[in-house]
């Protein structure tokens, strides 16, 4: 076999081979469209011998299409040339039943074919996924009217019932009142910091992208070492902060959580009248600061997962809602940083924080 036969036969071994199933068509001057014949994919889609209806036409060979605006759009095809694409033809017959994609184009003037494959299961993931797209933009929808009643409905009868409890303490005689007095003060005092924390985290959004600029970082430190220093001066813990001058970083004013809570971590973690000491420089990557504490350190196999949502290990009797760490490596991640923690030679932890210099 040689030549032209060998690519005829090659066009025959496509033509019933392809999964694509393929209808041909013939337009009679009476506008009668006769089906002349199929290819084996065709047989096989369907699930019938389209030999059967080898000159019929298309409304008598497949009812169901005679329901719709096929006939004809493949009448214009045959006669026109202009080739004609669908994908939204649902269709049942004889048990089978499906949603055809079909490629209808003319073959020779008054001739056409239609290729077609059965696309219902690329359909149902469509509609999943448009199903899904929708369900989640209710979810987050629930998610920031959840986080508004938070920040507005809760965190202001929390903040006034701590005030209350404050006043009434300063103001207290009987040590028995004074002692359920400083409880009710420390429990609402943790609900508004979980509050804030919370709805913090909750409006880092992962996908909203932080705004960044070149800033100096120095005196935000500062800022939560003053934050911070009453809670420390509570515990006889000293602060010691080693920042001279100015270390700039391309970052967002809400990089302000990240040394505030790192600051009060160490505090929280650390035994009365200890130091604990902050160091800020400029290395090659950005600027890096860490956070030494003689406290009570993170075991090797908590290093990662104190990172983590909701995530408290050895908390040495301290309480906390393990959301602190989770807001510190949002945030890092994305100023495009780094946050980790290393033991500290003499003792405690060194949580360390890499903000990148340039963009
Ligand atoms: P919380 O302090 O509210 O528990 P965090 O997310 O801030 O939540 O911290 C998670 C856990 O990491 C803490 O429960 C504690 O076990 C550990 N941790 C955090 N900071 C320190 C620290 N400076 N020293 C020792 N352990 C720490």
């Amino acid at each position: 076999m040689t030549g032209e036969n060998e690519v005829k036969d090659s066009f025959e071994q496509f033509f019933n081979k392809t999964p694509m199933g393929v209808h041909m068509y013939q337009l009679k001057s009476d506008g009668q469209l006769i089906f002349t014949g199929a290819n084996q994919a065709a047989d096989k889609i369907l699930g019938v011998d389209n030999t059967n209806f080898i000159g019929k036409t298309i409304e008598e060979a497949f009812p169901p299409l005679a329901e719709t605006d096929v006939p004809d759009r493949y009448r214009k095809v045959a006669s026109t040339g202009r080739p004609w694409y669908t994908e939204q033809i649902a269709y049942e017959n004889r048990g089978i039943s499906g949603v055809f994609e079909v490629h209808a184009f003319q073959t020779s003037p008054g001739k056409m074919a239609a290729m077609f494959t059965d696309i219902t299961a690329r359909k149902l993931a469509e509609e999943a996924l448009t199903r899904y797209a929708v369900e989640l933009e209710e979810s987050n929808n629930i998610k920031d009217l959840f986080t508004d009643i938070m920040r507005h409905d809760l965190l202001n009868p929390a903040n006034v019932a701590r005030t209350m409890a404050e006043i009434a303490l300063q103001e207290e005689e009987d040590p028995n009142i004074k002692e359920v007095l400083t409880t009710i003060f420390d429990a609402n005092e943790r609900m508004v910091e979980l509050i804030e924390d919370a709805s913090l985290f909750a409006s880092l959004n992962e996908e909203k992208k932080i705004s960044l600029k070149k800033m100096d970082l120095s005196p935000v430190i500062k800022h939560a070492e003053g934050v911070v220093k009453p809670m420390a001066e509570k515990k006889s813990v000293t602060l010691d902060l080693n920042i001279e001058r100015s270390h700039f970083a391309v970052a967002n004013p809400v990089i302000y959580h990240v040394f505030y809570n790192l600051l009060s971590n160490a505090v929280k973690y650390s035994p009365n009248g200890s130091t604990i000491s902050v160091v800020v420089e400029d290395v090659d990557a950005g600027l890096l600061a860490s956070f030494s504490d003689s406290g009570i350190g993170v075991l090797d196999a908590d290093k990662e997962a104190i990172f983590e949502r909701f995530t408290r290990v050895d908390k040495g009797g301290v309480e906390g809602a393990g959301l602190g760490l989770a807001i510190v490596k949002r945030v890092v991640d994305g100023h495009g940083g780094r946050v980790w923690v290393e033991d500290n030679p003499g003792g405690g932890s060194i949580f360390k924080v890499l903000i990148p210099s340039s963009q």
